[in-house]
């Protein structure tokens, strides 16, 4: 196998998005010997998108480094602190600067738009033919991001879909409940930087949904959850992971310090929605129930007391946000744990 072959062969052997952009800058780096090679990616709101170190490495790192998923993104530059790159995202060109040394920038986009640069430092500028190699090798890994969106994605609204559920839960449980347990909710910026917090499942559906599709058709249906989803995107972190789970009903798993703070999140929501215009249909409103993550859950465990939440709230009347915990402690609900417990003795 040739060196290139060999690349691509490692870059598409893997089905797990955090791990690709760390091989392509490794692969990238193998093959160019440059002085420091990394991927930059947009995160944010549109018009106030900030770069993301998604991977990088310099002449003689072992392994690349990245920017913690979970960074406050108002830590993170804006796009115009850097104006080379942020030229090459817009102009979706390769463009190569001049100087000491010669800085190489390549556009990474999907299909719809550009998501981040890649950008290679060298002594000297990269011949012909190892530029015309670089941007073959990116040809391939925006086909294979594109299969990873295929399978994970789901096709109206673009959120992970209900299949990517279990392996992501699994990971992100695992990372936020080694942090440290903090008990109380932590308000303040530097630690939210830090990553701290703990996993926090939500589950949202909308109400009386079926009355929007009878009154206005499956299509305008389809238009209040492609902007439903949007909304979700506004209101929680680029960090929290948001899925469609089927039909009206989304999930959120998000790190946060505390019972009050994940409240507060979910309740941006409950709010934006009950105050959103939607076209045609008006005002529509969400039921949202939400737990913590549990050491021991399964994505099954976890997500039935979320839902137990939502059931309570559908029932007091919907448009409100329920925690599993305050229902539990208001004696409404019997952990699913102890009723096993109480079967067997
Ligand atoms: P509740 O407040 O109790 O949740 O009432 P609801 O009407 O929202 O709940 P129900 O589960 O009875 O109805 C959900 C409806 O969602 C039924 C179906 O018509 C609609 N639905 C499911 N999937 C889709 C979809 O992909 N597109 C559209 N437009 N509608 C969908
Ligand atoms: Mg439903
Ligand atoms: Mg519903």
């Amino acid at each position: 196998m040739s060196k290139v072959e060999e690349y691509l062969a490692r870059l598409t052997g893997f089905r797990d998005r955090d791990v690709l952009d760390a091989t392509l800058v490794g692969a990238l780096r193998d093959l160019l010997q440059p002085l420091c090679v990394a991927i930059y990616r947009c995160v944010g709101e549109p018009g106030a998108q900030h770069w993301m170190t998604r991977a990088r490495m310099l002449e003689g790192d072992v392994t690349a480094s990245a920017d913690p998923l979970w960074t406050d993104l108002a830590s993170l530059p804006l796009l115009h602190e850097y104006p080379e790159r942020h030229a090459c995202l817009l102009g979706q060109e390769s463009r190569v600067v001049g100087g000491e040394q010669t800085l190489h920038l390549f556009p990474l986009a999907t299909d719809r738009e550009g998501v981040g640069v890649l950008e290679i430092h060298s002594a000297k500028p990269l011949s012909r033919r190892l530029k015309s190699q670089v941007c073959n090798i990116l040809r391939i890994y925006r086909n294979f991001e594109g299969l990873l969106d295929y399978s994970e994605r789901d096709n109206l609204t673009g959120l992970l879909n209900r299949q990517t559920f279990d392996a992501s839960f699994h990971r992100t449980a695992a990372v936020a409940l080694a942090a440290p347990v903090t008990g109380t909710d932590v308000a303040d910026d530097s630690r939210r930087a830090g990553g701290g917090g703990r996993p926090w499942l939500g589950v949202i559906d909308i109400d009386h949904f079926k009355v929007v599709n009878d009154s206005f058709g499956h299509l305008i249906g389809d238009e209040v959850l492609l902007l439903l989803s949007r909304l979700m995107h506004s209101c929680f972190r680029y960090h929290d992971r948001l899925y469609r789970f089927g039909g009206e009903e989304f999930v959120v798993l998000l790190r946060c310090g505390g019972v009050h703070e994940a409240a507060q999140a979910f309740e941006r929501l409950r709010h934006g929605v009950e105050g959103y215009g939607f076209p045609r249909v008006g005002r529509i409103t969400v039921s949202i129930g939400f737990t913590e993550v549990q050491a021991g859950d399964t994505p099954t465990s976890a997500f039935e007391r979320a839902d137990k939440a939502v059931y309570h709230a559908k029932d007091s009347g919907r448009n409100q946000v329920v925690s599993y915990a305050d229902l539990l402690t208001r004696g409404l609900v019997v952990d699913a744990v102890r009723a096993s417990d109480a079967e067997l003795f």
